[in-house]
């Protein structure tokens, strides 16, 4: 059954990207990175949109599978020959980034311009990440993280858009 609330939901979420060694703090450094040249922001700002994306329950609902199958295939408990897939982070498995467009998605086209770039790119945590592969499984918390990062650059940058033509 369903039992946890939105807010218990978001706080889960923190706390199990947190045990894989994500911070809010980081992924509001990659925004920061994206849209600094666009217009005066703050990190904090950045940290704004990134809470404000993790509040979502498309967010959540991604980012609590793509970590929970990520741990899974850590203990070595998926079934062959996807563990092998998984584990691998094999080079045509598109699956983890086709889970991210359900982030990506929510604030219209330029969230997949940013995930373009970030996938090419791999700054801040999304390096670290990547530099963790072989010794752990993060191959669906690369691009969700990604995924995080440029939903909320682009949630920035249609409000300051909207304040623009205010
Ligand atoms: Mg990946």
């Amino acid at each position: 059954m369903y039992k946890y609330n939105m807010e218990e939901l978001n706080k889960k979420t923190i706390d199990q990207l947190n045990k894989k060694g994500v911070q809010v703090q980081d992924i509001a450094k990659i925004v920061y990175e994206l849209q600094k040249d666009y217009g005066e922001i703050s990190l904090e700002e950045c940290q704004d949109h990134v809470q404000a994306v993790l509040r979502k329950r498309e967010t959540i609902h991604a980012v609590l599978t793509a970590l929970a199958i990520d741990q899974v295939v850590d203990q070595k408990l998926f079934p062959e020959p996807i563990q092998s897939i998984i584990e691998e982070d094999e080079g045509l498995y598109g699956i983890d980034e086709v889970m991210s467009l359900a982030i990506v998605n929510l604030y219209g086209s330029i969230g997949l311009t940013n995930f373009g770039y970030l996938d090419k790119k791999k700054i801040g945590i999304i390096d670290q990440l990547d530099k963790r592969k072989g010794k752990e499984v993060t191959t669906f918390t690369d691009d969700i993280v990604a995924a995080i990062a440029a939903a909320a650059a682009s949630r920035l940058a249609h409000k300051n858009k909207e304040g623009e033509s205010k």
